[in-house]
């Protein structure tokens, strides 16, 4: 049997995991086989979602390239919002539907990536976008069957969105991130030409980073899948299930990875090696916690990054904005603190992971090794000190907390329970952290 991790924890609880295994290409140049793979998947008309800065970028004309060469017909998709919202996803999906596409491609970050998963699941099944969302914003119904096939091709080192079945947007009427989490949503194939890595401004490759970061220690310190009620009917087990040895692979060798690589990544921009190993990080990391579920500092990262009123970050489009995995490593050592005592063994050995010294430390020392280390490396790479100094006051965290509670998904997949007391316990140990 696992590991005593993973004993069941009570009667009712599950006694096995899913492994949705993604079909990955990764290297260098192989953008210029998406024709090619389009073709293998009987695609003859493509939608094609991508943004203008991204279209203007090098490398963008192999994918052209590829496209003609295969003979496709084509058309594209660039209104793709920065942060996309439910409006913006139903105005992808009036396209998509008119289109009447065989396959899509997507070229750009998550925000791409999850306009064009949302696009094809409402031209496949047409509803109101909310039927799929998750509640309590949505109704939560399931995706009734596959969706069109999907290519997905990242532009950044973070999101993961390309192994991973979710679709996250910001719904406007709520002021708040939702998404659709659905295995049907997971890309048919996802291309990782690390070259794309090459031209990021170093604040990008540090949030998006931070985000890999926080995906590979979410995952492995979540609640484990043993932990978590069987579902009904048992096949639709969410994508949320929890750590599990499979994800476990994934998070470690993240870890280590980003012990290695990540702030050599963010200092030179000329050091390919350390580009293309965080390309590959971050890709090991999307299928972790596309297997397992992130938890509260993504959904505390949901709140801080919606509320954001005059913080600006360098490298970044000029509008107030908290980039999605600044704010998620925002809230991680307060929460790593708090989740330590749930599983010392695996903090421990996560902080070991990233490159703490953890030689001479106790299990009870957990949870302050791993902040302890998370912060080092927030201080290394540029991260603002605490929620703080992206402008939060103390006054803020009553409103930041109602920015969490409709993240039960992620909240569900923390190893304790976290109430609105907990939530603004941690905001308040997230104010600064040196
Ligand atoms: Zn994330």
């Amino acid at each position: 049997m696992w590991c005593r991790h993973y004993e069941t924890a009570a009667a009712g609880c599950d006694a096995g995991f899913t492994v949705d295994a993604s079909r990955v290409t990764f290297g260098r140049g192989v953008l210029a086989e998406v024709g090619e793979r389009a073709r293998a998947l009987r695609i003859q008309r493509l939608a094609v979602f991508t943004d203008a800065r991204i279209r203007a970028q090098p490398w963008f004309a192999d994918v052209t390239r590829s496209l003609r060469a295969a003979g496709l017909d084509t058309a594209v998709f660039d209104a793709v919002a920065v942060e996309p919202t439910d409006a913006s996803f139903e105005d992808a999906a009036r396209f998509a539907a008119a289109g009447r596409f065989e396959g899509y491609l997507s070229v750009g970050g998550g925000s791409v990536m999850d306009t064009c998963k949302a696009a094809n699941l409402i031209a496949t099944y047409p509803t109101a976008l909310r039927t799929y969302v998750n509640a309590p914003v949505g109704d939560a119904r399931p995706v009734p069957g596959p969706i069109a096939p999907h290519i997905a091709c990242p532009t950044t080192s973070g999101t993961g969105s390309e192994v991973t079945g979710f679709a996250i947007c910001s719904w406007s009427a709520l002021h708040a991130k939702t998404a659709i989490a659905s295995p049907h949503l997971r890309p048919t194939e996802a291309l990782v030409d690390p070259r794309v890595a090459m031209t990021q401004p170093r604040e990008v490759v540090a949030a998006s980073g931070m985000d890999v970061l926080c995906h590979a220690v979410e995952s492995y310190t979540a609640r484990p899948f043993s932990h978590r009620s069987v579902a009904t009917p048992v096949i639709a087990r969410p994508l949320s299930q929890g750590a599990n040895p499979w994800s476990d692979v994934g998070c470690r060798e993240a870890l280590r990875l980003l012990a290695a690589y990540f702030v050599r990544a963010v200092v030179d921009a000329d050091d390919t090696e350390a580009r293309e190993q965080m390309m590959w990080a971050a890709t090991l990391a999307g299928i972790a916690f596309g297997n397992a579920g992130v938890h509260v500092p993504h959904a505390m990262a949901y709140a801080i990054g919606g509320g954001v009123r005059t913080f600006r970050p360098a490298g970044y489009p000029d509008a107030p904005l908290v980039p999605h995995g600044m704010a998620v490593a925002l809230a991680a050592p307060a929460v790593f603190r708090h989740t330590a005592s749930t599983a010392p063994a695996r903090h421990l050995e996560a902080a070991a992971l990233l490159g703490a010294d953890a030689r001479d430390a106790t299990t009870a020392e957990s949870g302050e090794l791993l902040a302890g280390r998370v912060i080092e490396v927030m201080r290394a790479i540029g991260t603002p000190n605490g929620i703080s100094a992206v402008g939060y006051e103390a006054t803020d965290i009553p409103s930041l907390v109602d920015g969490v509670v409709p993240q039960q998904r992620l909240l569900g997949n923390a190893p304790c329970e976290i109430t609105k007391s907990t939530l603004a316990h941690l905001f308040e140990r997230a104010q600064r952290y040196w």
